[in-house]
């Protein structure tokens, strides 16, 4: 960080009453009913700093869907076991298609464009259920030893939720495996994903939690280090181009940061060698973006140096 740390919390108090403002536009996530019955008042803003420090306003410690976000975890244990051979089978590229978009899959063969898109993490998941016997317990494991929250856990509401309403996933799932693109059964692999959509996590445990992103791989609440420095940097690259769903070149515009988006409403971005941040708040602008989180983490990125923004 540039200043005292009391600079930090200046700005995150500052930011909630800011952010506070833009409450009342856009939509919560209605695609299923668990999530539809948000409240949208509520907004929340942590950040982790690389020594481990956390500094918060408004609803930071206020569980939430993480959604999309937990993308980054799927990502983050696919690469540990398979490496580079992951990307055979998933590419690298914006897609500059909705989330859940199947049009590029039958003209690509199956291969999706990045996986940050559902498609993507759909195969990442299958990697992630070829791993591990257990793959929903696991991801939880993941979540609180990474966190340093042992209470984090799978909402059973939004898991039977989004099974109840899987079409379109489930569609796109057996599209790529009739191309030979998901190994596993579909219905296993729409579980692990489900489960890793469903997990409940405040601004707080997403800011400790993927504090790694920001230090070079570090994982403070493990102390140790979870992905190679040149991993981190590259993890970092693909949020900054592909995290953003269909905004991700207007929000790297306007905030110049990786980061990744879930239709719960939260955003996890990072400055690297500084600090990661977790601002949410559940109403969503047309792209899937939560607006009043977007507002916040553009207002933090005026107050850091230009050196740490890709814009700057
Ligand atoms: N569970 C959601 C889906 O797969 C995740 C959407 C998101 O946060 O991008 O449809």
């Amino acid at each position: 960080m540039t200043g005292a740390s009391d600079n930090v919390q200046a700005w995150l108090d500052e930011i909630n009453h800011a952010a506070r403002t833009r409450l009342g536009q856009g939509q919560v996530a209605d695609y299923i009913p668990a999530l539809a019955e948000r409240d949208a008042n509520r907004f929340g803003i942590a950040v982790c700093t690389n020594d481990g420090r956390v500094f918060a306003a408004g609803d930071a410690r206020m569980p939430f869907s993480v959604q999309s976000i937990s993308k980054i975890f799927l990502l983050t244990l696919a690469l540990q076991v398979y490496g580079n051979r992951l990307w055979e089978r998933v590419g690298m590229n914006p897609s500059g298609m909705p989330f859940n978009s199947l049009t590029q899959l039958e003209a690509e063969k199956g291969i999706p464009r990045n996986p940050f898109i559902n498609a993507g993490a759909l195969v990442v998941a299958d990697h992630f259920v070829s791993a591990y016997a257990t793959p929903a317990q696991h991801i939880q494991d993941v979540a609180r030893s990474l966190s340093g929250n042992a209470g984090i856990l799978i909402d059973q509401r939004v898991l039977a939720s989004e099974w109840k309403h899987r079409s379109r996933n489930a569609a796109t799932a057996y599209l790529m495996k009739s191309f030979g693109n998901i190994a596993n059964e579909v219905d296993d692999v729409l579980r692990a994903y489900f489960a890793c959509c469903a997990l409940e996590m405040s601004c707080v445990d997403l800011a400790r939690a993927l504090n790694y992103l920001a230090a070079g791989g570090y994982a403070h609440c493990l102390q140790q280090q979870l992905i190679a420095p040149d991993l981190a940097r590259r993890m970092n690259s693909l949020l900054f181009t592909s995290g953003m769903y269909d905004a991700a070149g207007e929000f790297a515009y306007r905030v110049g940061l990786p980061a990744k988006s879930g239709v719960g409403g939260g955003i996890v971005a990072v400055v690297p060698g500084r600090f990661s941040v977790c601002a949410w708040s559940p109403a969503l602008d047309r792209n899937g973006n939560s607006i009043a989180a977007q507002y916040a983490l553009e207002r933090l990125s005026d107050y850091l140096p230009s050196s740490a923004v890709v814009t700057g």
